[in-house]
């Protein structure tokens, strides 16, 4: 399953507590790129830069570090993926690591533009800056927000109204999974 949505969305927060709840591992391509810098390690000094000015991690880099991730075995049994994939190159990888018939749900994080915003504005991570905030939203738009179409085309996606309380937002999501795949097209 995955989480997808622009920056702010609350896919983070959410696909926390969700895999908590399914008893299945939270994986967040951002938070993993997160420890690296952290942690001063060689990837993580190849995209502290790259994050801080709001870019996408180059595919291979990105796609690797999934790949090794997804292999572990706590992961067998399902995931929830945040923040992957983001590009048309990383749903091409990720099809072929679990085929295109692995995804069972695709939930899309619906959030106006004025309170992402407004998130990211107030929580003050290092790649939360102004200017950051408005490329990151400029390059969801153009690179991942496509991706949504493809999925739609699939049938496996449920959009759920990102604006609430967590506990609300959670509630939905949960009532969207469990209500089967209603969407999919005839
Ligand atoms: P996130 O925590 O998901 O907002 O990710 C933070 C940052 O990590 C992004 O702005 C990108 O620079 C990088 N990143 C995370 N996931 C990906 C991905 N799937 N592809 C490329 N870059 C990524």
């Amino acid at each position: 399953m995955l989480f997808i949505g622009p920056p702010g969305a609350g896919k983070g927060t959410q696909a926390a507590l969700v895999a908590h709840r399914l008893g299945v591992p939270h994986v967040s391509t951002g938070e993993m790129f997160r420890e690296h810098v952290s942690r001063g390690t060689d990837l993580g000094r190849r995209v502290a830069a790259i994050m801080e000015a709001g870019e996408y991690v180059p595919d291979e880099v990105t796609v690797a570090m999934l790949e090794d991730r997804i292999n572990q075995p706590d992961a067998e049994n399902g995931f929830i993926l945040d923040g992957f994939p983001r590009t048309a190159g990383q749903v091409c990888s990720l099809d072929a690591l679990i085929g295109a018939h692995g995804l069972d749900r695709v939930v899309v994080f619906d959030v106006p533009e004025e309170e992402l915003v407004r998130r990211l504005a107030s929580r003050g991570r290092a790649d939360d800056s102004e200017e950051t905030i408005l490329n990151r939203l400029a390059v969801y738009t153009e690179q991942t927000q496509p991706l949504l179409d493809i999925y739609d085309g699939r049938g496996v996606t449920v959009v759920v109204d990102g604006v609430g309380e967590v506990d609300v937002v959670t509630a939905r999501i949960l009532h969207a999974l469990e209500e089967g795949l209603s969407e999919v097209p005839t």
